[in-house]
Order: C-alpha cells, then structure tokens, then sequence
C-alpha cells in the first residue's frame, strides 16, 4: 500500500509554500482551461497546475488519448495501474533537475487556469455513512429512537442528480419548491427559506464493473480512482415536505458542488486507518460487507472543515466563521469499499466517472457538526456570526468554503484544495 511515492523525504524542483495542498506526494488530477483554450487534464503541483498534454511526449505514447481528453472518464477507466505509473513517471519529472528545462514551461499558476467537473458523471449516488449526523437529524424526529432499524445493516443511499454537478466557486442559485409550514393547512411554492450545506467526501470511480457482477468488498479499491470534497447542497423545507415515501428529491437536485482535484488512493494510503471499532451490541456486516483488510484499513484519517463568510463580512474583512472541524474515519459508520460493494450488490454496473458521495460526515462533538440542520438544531438554535447577524440556514451572499488535507507526523500534508459555493438570489 505505502510506497516509495509517499516517502515525506521527496522533494520537488517546483518551489511548494509550506502548508501546501500539493506537495509531489499528492499530485491530484483535474481538467482545467486557460481563457478560451480548450479543456484538458493537468496535476496540481504546489501553486501550479502542469499541463499533461503539454508535456505528452515524456509521458507514455499508450496514455496520450486518455490524457488529451476534456473529460477523465477515459483516463480513470484505466484503472490504478495507469495512474501509479503516472504518478510514478511525474514524481520522476519533478524530483529530477534534469527534466526541469522541459517540463518548467508547461506550469500554470493556478489563479491563471479554470477547473471544471473533472468527469463527465453518468450517475451520482449519495450514501448517508455519517452515523452521527444520521443520528443527530434522527433525533429531531424521533428523540428516543433516532437511527431506524436498517442503519447498522445497510449502508442507505439515495440516487443523486448528475446534471447539476458543478465544480467549486460555482454559485447557487437558491431553489424554490413546495414548502409547509408543519402549522399551515397546505404547501405554498416558493424560494427555500432553510436552505443547507452538507460537509462530503466525494468518491471517483475508476473501473467500472458488468451488469450482473458485483463488486466484492475486497476489490473495490481497484475501483476506486480517488476522492474529493463534496457539498450535497439541501433546501431542508422542501426536503420535510417531499421526502416520504421515497426519499429526496428536489430538495437536492437542484445542484452538488465537488472540489476540483481528484486526490488518488495512493496518496492517501500513509493515511489509512483500522474502522473505528462496532458499538457493543452492534450487528456485524453481513459477510458480502466483511473483509478483514477492509477492518484493518478501511477508514480515512482526513481532516475537515467547513467555514462561512457572510457579504458583511467579506466587506468588512472580517475572518470566517467556522462551522466545523474534524475527522473522516471517526464519522463513517461504513467504508468506502462497503458503500462500492453494497451499491453493487444488487448486480448494478458502475461506470468509470460515476460520482458517490459519503453523506455527511458529522462527528460526535458539537465541533463537528457537518450541516447547519445540525448546528441550529433544526433552526431552533441560530448562531451568531462577529458581524452580529444570526444564522439558521443561509442567506443570500453567504459562502461555504469546504476543506480536506491529511497530515502526517513527518510533516507531510497531503489536501484536497477547496469546494467552495456562494448563494445567489433565487431566480
Ligand atoms: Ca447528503
């Protein structure tokens, strides 16, 4: 798992600022463009972007097509192979004084370069493996009895909106819908006045599988291409109203921020952890969920944040608000090779490029709270921002800024960049 391209002694000719998301051991891929050029892939590389299809001819003939595509589903299609040998032949190009001549003009600042949707997403799928926040939003239904009886064997998922996908910095554009006031007679349509943020890990599927065969537990990671942040934007008043019996709907679809760098399972790997130990009295998984491997080292220890800054605030220069800070491995009750397994249990085929979101990823301390549900216990419990203004959901100008990096004792900082999104008016 833990190889020589995650060694914290590897340094780079590119100069990386200290606290970087992007030192030569993370080297994420995304799709960028340059003013009106056309969109291709590049690595992130300290405050640069390097432009694979720039530097093609050092990199293998067999891989060009793949990387010269405005999407990466052909890419990632390729499995983890091709991208270790990838993130193998770069480490090369950038460890190595003598590839600096050839390889130095093709970095782009990346406040010169626009990210996009690094795929093109068939299929977007949201789990809810954040048991804290499963139990937390439970219990403002149902005090005594917060998570339903299928949580400890299921892992509960609900199928996601892939067109309105966008990247980081995008705004959104505040929904409206069918809302009512649990006092009114009947629902009236209009703009969400609880409108939410959700705080996500993202999950890029690589290889796909056939119709009919599951994946099992111990291959998923074969499958997976790497993750990112994900903000699974909600209008809570729409979502009460409409999501019996057959889960959200409109509440959700309207739109889904992801942080634009797919960050690799390799450089993850120093990274990986035991899952957090059943509660007593906890089913086990079922055996299609079991995997000793998976146990050992199926967590991700990620730190997460998720901050806001309302217009009064940004005018005034004052610093954000956060909202919430903590760990990805304390907050998932299930794996992220057990949510690839489950959702393919059934014989559904996943396709390179298919988008799964974790949910969210709460933890059990008030500090780590991952959605302003949680934080104003329903709206009951606003928060006040240094500006004086209170906040229960979010107003129009508010920004929610997402954030993702795993740090290790040697110093190394391997981060997602940031999933950042503003609200606009409605429309
Ligand atoms: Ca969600």
């Amino acid at each position: 798992m833990i190889d020589e391209t995650n060694d914290s002694a590897l340094k780079s000719w590119v100069e990386t600022p200290h606290g970087s998301d992007f030192p030569i051991q993370n080297l994420p891929i995304g799709i960028f463009s340059v003013g009106d050029r056309r969109r291709r892939a590049g690595v992130a590389i300290g405050d640069f972007v390097l432009d694979l299809t720039g530097i093609a001819d050092l990199l293998d003939e067999d891989w060009r097509e793949d990387l010269s595509q405005p999407i990466l589903n052909g890419w990632l299609a390729r499995g983890n192979g091709a991208q270790h040998a990838l993130r193998e032949r770069l480490i090369e190009l950038l460890g190595d004084e003598r590839y600096r001549d050839d390889v130095e003009p093709q970095l782009i600042g990346q406040t010169e370069v626009r990210m996009h949707v690094p795929c093109l997403v068939g299929d977007y799928t949201d789990f809810y493996v954040g048991i804290h926040h499963a139990t937390n939003v439970g219990k403002q239904f149902r005090p005594d009895n917060p998570l339903l009886p299928n949580y400890k064997y299921v892992p509960i998922g609900y199928h996601g909106r892939a067109s309105s996908i966008r990247v980081s910095g995008e705004p959104v554009i505040r929904p409206s819908g069918q809302r009512k006031a649990p006092d009114a007679d009947a629902p009236e349509y209009g703009p969400s006045r609880r409108l939410d943020y959700e705080l996500e890990l993202g999950i890029w599927i690589g290889r796909g599988n056939d119709l009919g065969s599951p994946i099992p537990v111990g291959e998923a990671a074969r499958h997976i291409a790497g993750y990112c942040l994900l903000n699974d934007w909600s209008a809570r008043d729409i979502q009460a109203w409409e999501y019996q019996p057959l889960g959200p709907f409109l509440s959700k679809s309207f739109m889904t921020s992801v942080s634009a760098w797919v960050v690799s399972q390799q450089a993850l790997a120093p990274f990986r952890r035991p899952m957090p130990p059943r509660a007593d009295g906890d089913p086990r998984p079922l055996p299609y969920l079991d995997n000793p491997a998976d146990r050992e080292s199926g967590a991700l220890e990620i730190q997460l944040e998720a901050v806001l800054t309302s217009e009064r605030m940004r005018q005034d220069g004052i610093a954000p608000h956060v909202l919430s800070r903590g760990s990805a491995d304390a907050a998932m009750y299930w794996s992220a090779a057990q949510i690839v397994a489950h959702h393919t249990a059934n014989g559904c085929n996943l396709l390179p490029g298919d988008l799964i979101g974790t949910g969210t990823l709460s933890t059990d301390s008030n500090n780590g709270l991952g959605s302003l549900l949680e934080i104003s216990r329903g709206g009951k419990q606003p928060i006040a921002l240094a500006t004086g203004e209170m906040r229960s959901f979010l107003e129009d100008g508010d920004e929610i800024t997402l954030r993702a990096w795993c740090e290790g004792e040697t110093g190394l900082r391997i981060g997602f960049g940031e999933c950042v999104g503003r609200v606009a008016g409605d429309r």
